[in-house]
């Protein structure tokens, strides 16, 4: 069957879309001649044009996308020969362009497009971040930078890289020690500089496996320690900030809306596994954040496992809510502290809690990648997030699963992490950070050595691949909303072939190395070594005060033999 894409209407019915028929006529993409329905057709010959036509479709729209970037930003025009799309976020457009920039070969550029809508600090924030502390130990540079009207265009040096995903169960050991190594390098230098990356994730680490080569890249939603050397990180506001300037603004100003309100959250922007809704009562673990009444701390009653008793047929579900551990500061509340309520420490949210002014802190980011103390709002962030968005990284090479956590929302999310990290010791280490969550369940904490080894189909007493998980299936995550929230129970891919240790050679790779990005990869991986667990286990360190520092990782002896 012949559907048009993307509406999916069927021209073979006579069914097109009016838009699509515009399209295809302004476009001049040639259809296939509609012909009569037979049901001998070959199924394949089908699908490939389909495919074909799907693949026309996208050409088509990034051909005008190009075009629409001509025309905002001409001088483009002048220096760059764009050639095609290759990255699109919620907040920018990135093409791969040449240019004849200096005497000698074309180079290869990328052009980020930044949607005109971007807050003027946060964009000039970005270019920053770049230019101070890019350019060097595995963090981006910049070349140039283009503006027209509200158009801004970053221009940086072109680094191929590999999909994460495609080449995750293909790495030898040792390639991901290096890899571990590079990105410590890029984050010890950008906390050097006061920078929080705020979305360290494998699609922000770019990887060249060939030439070795990595770059940390996107600061578009970074933020400054209180010492930041990056200046124009002192004007960007966090969500947190904006939404608490908001409501302290709200009763002053009325009928104007801020003009430099900033962009959009950026955690619309999220891997798209997250965009995977699950609905909640289905998930294995349920947390309800609540305040504390009269912002104290209260002696728990009771705490109440909601959802056992609300869904009694789903079994292993833990309940927990966030509350603030401490006094609270009076303005966070919008009605008078003085008013008490009943439904301290039980699974109800009454009205006057509702009429409280909910705690706002920095949560931009990954949802599966988001540490402890963002996911339980935190006030006070420091550098520590990407630390634990390294390990949560460093965990998915261990494992060979991709992405590891998989939550629709922040508290799913934290739900995930007491899986594998306990649910005592989550709840001991917020209160270091003054939180303090209700869990209606105890998970222990898992060995991670153990958990590793499972999921990649390694069994410790035979160290060879004894389980059926191979390369493709790694995108299946480790621990979603649909899976038991024991690891240890996570569902096996079906069998697949084991084709031996090594590189082989394979036809698909995006940097024109020769290695099969889907064969199992064994070199290495018989013989992990206590420290590979250790460093794990200091990276997801559910305490930002003592999780391991960048310059200190590089220093942990999983890198013993490795040079700066
Ligand atoms: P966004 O804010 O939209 O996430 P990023 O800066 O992360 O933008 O870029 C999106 C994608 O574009 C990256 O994941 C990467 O694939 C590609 N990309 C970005 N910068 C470069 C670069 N300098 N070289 C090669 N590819 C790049
Ligand atoms: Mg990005």
């Amino acid at each position: 069957m012949l559907l048009c894409f993307p509406c999916g209407c069927n021209p073979l019915a006579g069914i097109l879309h009016p838009n699509c028929l515009v399209m295809e006529a302004s476009l001049g993409i040639q259809m296939d001649e509609p012909m009569a329905f037979s049901p001998q057709r070959d199924r394949s010959q089908a699908e490939g044009s389909l495919k074909k036509n799907e693949q026309n479709f996208k050409l088509a729209g990034v051909k005008k996308d190009i075009e629409k970037l001509y025309e905002a930003v001409p001088q483009l025009g002048n220096v760059f020969k764009i050639k095609d799309k290759i990255g699109e976020g919620t907040f920018s457009s990135v093409y791969l362009a040449t240019a004849q920039l200096q005497v000698g070969p074309e180079e290869k550029i990328a052009l980020k497009h930044l949607i005109p809508t971007s807050h003027p600090v946060r964009i000039a924030a970005e270019l920053q971040c770049l230019t101070v502390a890019g350019g060097q130990d595995n963090v981006m540079g910049v070349k140039y930078c283009f503006r027209k009207n509200d158009h801004v265009v970053i221009a940086m040096p072109y680094l191929e890289h590999e999909s994460f995903l495609d080449i995750l169960n293909s790495l030898s050991f040792q390639e991901v020690r290096e890899y571990m190594f590079n990105l410590f390098k890029a984050l010890k230098r950008i906390h050097q500089f006061g920078i929080v990356h705020r979305d360290v994730k494998p699609s922000n680490f770019l990887y060249n496996r060939r030439l070795k080569k990595y770059a940390l890249v996107d600061f578009g939603l970074a933020q400054g320690t209180h010492d930041t050397k990056i200046e124009l990180l002192k004007f960007v506001q966090s969500e947190a900030q904006q939404e608490r300037c908001s409501q302290n603004k709200s009763h002053i100003i009325t009928g104007n809306k801020i003009p430099l309100s900033g962009p959009v959250p950026k955690e619309l922007d999220q891997q798209s596994t997250t965009k995977a809704s699950v609905k909640r009562p289905y998930t294995n673990a349920q947390i309800q954040i609540k305040q504390g009444k009269d912002g104290k701390l209260m002696k728990q009653s009771k705490t109440v496992d909601v959802l056992s008793r609300k869904l009694a047929t789903k079994k292993k579900a833990i309940s927990a809510k966030v509350m603030n551990s401490g006094v609270m500061r009076k303005t966070a509340s919008s009605c008078p502290a003085s008013l008490t309520c009943d439904c301290y420490a039980t699974d109800k949210v009454c009205s006057i809690c509702l009429s409280r002014r909910q705690q706002v802190a920095p949560r931009a980011g990954t949802p599966g990648f988001r540490a402890p103390e963002v996911l339980t709002k935190c006030p006070n962030q420091t550098t520590a997030i990407d630390m634990w968005s390294a390990g949560v990284i460093f965990l998915s090479l261990l494992s060979g699963r991709y992405p590891f956590y998989k939550a629709s929302d922040d508290l799913t999310a934290l739900a995930q992490i007491m899986t594998i990290r306990g649910s005592r010791e989550t709840i001991q280490a917020a209160k270091t950070f003054g939180k303090s969550i209700l869990c209606s369940k105890e998970v222990p904490a898992q060995d991670l050595r153990k958990l590793c080894e499972r999921l990649r189909g390694m069994d410790s007493n035979t160290p060879k691949l004894t389980s059926d998980i191979q390369g493709p299936a790694s995108h299946q995550p480790a621990v979603s909303e649909k899976t038991d929230h024991k690891a240890s129970r996570l569902t096996q891919t079906p069998p697949g072939q084991y084709s031996g240790n090594s590189f082989k050679k394979g036809d698909s790779n995006s940097c024109g190395y020769c290695f099969d990005e889907y064969t199992t990869n064994l070199e290495g991986w018989n013989e992990v070594p206590d420290e590979a667990y250790d460093l794990l286990d200091k990276l997801l360190d559910l305490n930002p005060a003592s999780r391991i520092t960048a310059e200190e990782a590089l220093l942990h002896p999983f890198f013993k033999d490795m040079s700066l």
